[in-house]
């Protein structure tokens, strides 16, 4: 008998198919670099607000997530991650969503 699913995922911290729960903060941003196993660095954008001059400054910040293969990100995709328990010392955030380009 063959399997009706092409790729199974039996990843344990997938979001939609393993054990994970996802709750707290959704964040969008782009894949930079993707060099450990199932993991992926997010970089994401935002204004943040001077007083002062009353005026926006640009801040980066870059968020390690973990990436199951059932989503597989790849640099320079727009993804979607969300809050999760912490996975290892550096993970808390999970891969959701990919937009490719
Ligand atoms: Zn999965």
């Amino acid at each position: 008998m063959s399997v009706s699913q092409q790729s199974v995922c039996n990843d344990r911290d997938c979001p939609f198919h393993g054990s994970l729960r996802i709750r707290g903060s959704i964040l969008e941003g782009v894949v930079v670099r993707s060099r450990a196993d199932k993991m992926v660095v997010v970089e994401r954008e935002y204004l943040h607000y001077i007083p002062k001059y009353m005026r926006y400054e640009r801040r980066r910040s870059r968020i390690h997530a973990h990436n199951p293969p059932c989503i597989n990100a790849k640099v320079g995709d727009r993804v979607k991650i969300a809050e999760c328990r912490p996975i290892s010392k550096t993970i808390s955030f999970v891969v959701i969503e990919r937009r490719e380009g």
